[in-house]
């Protein structure tokens, strides 16, 4: 509905269906002893990117090397995981205590993210 907004559009959407109908529980709750069923219709599904594609920012850059590492990220499914919502928001906020998020521009090799703490 909001084509600006998102560059991911219908494709990941089918795509993100397909996904958590195969992986339908949160593996972080899992891998506490949890089973989180997660439906593809419910916005507690998450599907998440383990390592962050950082595509918008890619995109806004304007570099094609950026680009196409982001895009190359976000379609491999191995780097996929499903979450539920709050297994997802608990990760993102610890990323983004540790500075992972929001130094993109920097180019910090995204595995070396303590490296520089
Ligand atoms: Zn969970």
């Amino acid at each position: 509905m909001t084509s600006r907004s998102s560059p991911y559009g219908q494709r990941w959407k089918n795509a993100r269906v397909q996904f958590l109908t195969v992986n339908y529980r949160c593996v972080m709750c899992l891998a506490s002893g949890v089973s989180t069923w997660l439906s593809p219709d419910s916005p507690n599904a998450i599907v998440d990117h383990k390592t962050p594609h950082k595509l918008k920012a890619a995109i806004d850059s304007g570099d094609p090397v950026r680009i196409t590492e982001a895009q190359r990220l976000f379609w491999d499914r191995k780097n996929w995981q499903a979450l539920c919502k709050r297994c997802h928001d608990s990760t993102k906020q610890r990323l983004e205590k540790s500075g992972e998020f929001g130094c993109d521009a920097s180019g910090v090799p995204l595995s070396g993210a303590h490296h520089w703490r």
